[in-house]
């Protein structure tokens, strides 16, 4: 276990100083930032588990910078500081995610009881995901599905990846979302209505459409955003959350859902390839270069036959250049990129992935198929977990490593995790 990485922001070159002396000499690994700017840099570059931020920063209050880490990553352990802050302000703190707080000027043994009792606590509180994960389904399930033939190959063959340095990707589909009642894009919950008829998600997830009906569009959007944030991760996200949090690296999600179930579960944006965008978030339709942000939380909840007017249409603009802002997913008559959705990577982690475990998608669109091929060239093990056979579930049967497991996604997928949690060894 290589021990945790810190990330201190505060503009008080003393303090950061102290805190990367002290906590060096205690064995953490300490980067600082003086800036929040700087911070959300080094924040990308490091990931580290704890940040203890300032309040009082140049440009932006530390209030905010600790929700923009928060949506990076739900579990990351945030030590808040106030110099000058009242009790509202670290109250405020803690109502944002804040693990907890510390007046100024603090003594240092306070600032590592504190760390040290929230990694224990993160600690126990992912022993205890996995766990629960695994029983709840073996209870579930009444072990049938552990002791079937497909599962016991899988589960060997994952033991013995699991001692492998190269790692093991995930790309998750619909399916995954289905046991959180998400219904899928193309089912009959997905249809959408404009005015009196019914279309086809293709005809309307477009950019082309969007440029000619964007209140339309945007309205859709909305009502399928509130029933995104209103369900809840179920077992198979906890999974992977535990996972990540053991073996770091060694993993990675692609996932074709746009509902950020992944991120609210706790997985890392880091590791969280949301190769489709994500419908909690919306960005520059200009593309201007503003950064990707949040949909306005006065535009939650979204009865299915509310329709966006003038006041909701304020609230849609790019904050940089005032322009229409739009969903950040991708639409039908658009290609996939690195910058938003992580393409490249997504295939070079395909290239070099000991696993590729295939979780409730059946090969409609683009990227993961190319995922999928590329892995098996490259000689990956692939199984695939789905209600139904696929394309997918054909592929990992035509492999000599690869297998098709037939059932839900917290079926297979908590026992899959907890498997190559154990690591090399
Ligand atoms: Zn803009």
């Amino acid at each position: 276990m290589t021990s945790a990485k810190i990330l201190v922001i505060d503009d008080e070159k003393l303090i950061r100083w102290s805190l990367e002396k002290g906590l060096k000499q205690i064995g953490y690994q300490v980067e600082t930032a003086s800036t929040a700017e700087e911070g959300l840099q080094k924040y990308e570059s490091f990931l580290p588990e704890a940040v203890i931020l300032d309040n009082k920063l140049p440009g932006m209050q530390g209030l905010d910078l600790l929700i923009e880490l928060r949506t990076r990553d739900a579990r990351l352990i945030v030590l808040f500081m106030t110099a000058f802050g009242t009790i509202e302000t670290a109250v405020e703190a803690m109502k944002r995610g804040a693990y907890d707080y510390i007046n100024k000027p603090f003594v240092f043994e306070e600032i590592r009881q504190l760390l040290e009792k929230a990694f224990y606590v993160q600690r126990l509180d992912t022993e205890v995901q996995t766990l629960k994960a695994v029983v709840q389904k073996q209870f579930d399930t009444e072990n049938v599905v552990s002791l079937s033939p497909a599962m016991r190959d899988i589960l060997q063959m994952v033991d013995k990846i699991a001692r492998s340095e190269a790692p093991t990707v995930f790309l998750t589909g619909a399916g995954i979302s289905a046991e959180s009642g998400i219904p899928t894009f193309r089912g009959p919950e997905g249809y959408w209505q404009v005015g009196s008829r019914n279309y086809q998600p293709e005809e309307l997830a477009t950019h082309a459409a969007f440029e000619q009906i964007p209140d339309e569009i945007w309205s859709w959007y909305l009502y399928r955003r509130a029933v995104c944030v209103a369900a809840e991760p179920n077992a198979a996200h906890h999974a992977l959350v535990a996972l990540e949090r053991a073996v770091g690296d060694r993993m990675l999600i692609a996932t074709q859902n746009v509902d950020g179930l992944h991120l609210r579960a706790g997985s890392s944006l880091a590791r969280t390839y949301q190769i489709h965008g994500n419908i909690d978030f919306m960005r520059c339709a200009d593309e201007c270069g503003a950064p990707i942000g949040r949909v306005p939380e006065a535009l939650a909840p979204w009865p299915k036959e509310r329709r966006v007017g003038d006041a909701e249409r304020k609230l849609l603009v790019c904050e940089r250049c005032g322009g229409r802002a739009r969903p950040h997913v991708l639409w039908f008559d658009e290609t996939y990129d690195e910058e938003r959705y992580r393409f490249e990577s997504s295939l070079e982690a395909a290239s070099r992935a000991a696993l590729l475990v295939i979780v409730g998608t059946s090969g409609a669109t683009n990227l993961p198929n190319m995922m999928a091929r590329l892995a098996a060239r490259s000689g990956a093990a692939i199984v695939a977990l789905n209600a139904d056979p696929s394309p997918f579930t054909a592929l990992a049967e035509s492999l000599p490593r690869g297998h098709f497991a037939r059932g839900s996604a917290t079926d297979h997928l908590p026992a899959i995790a907890a498997h190559l949690a154990r690591g090399p060894g």
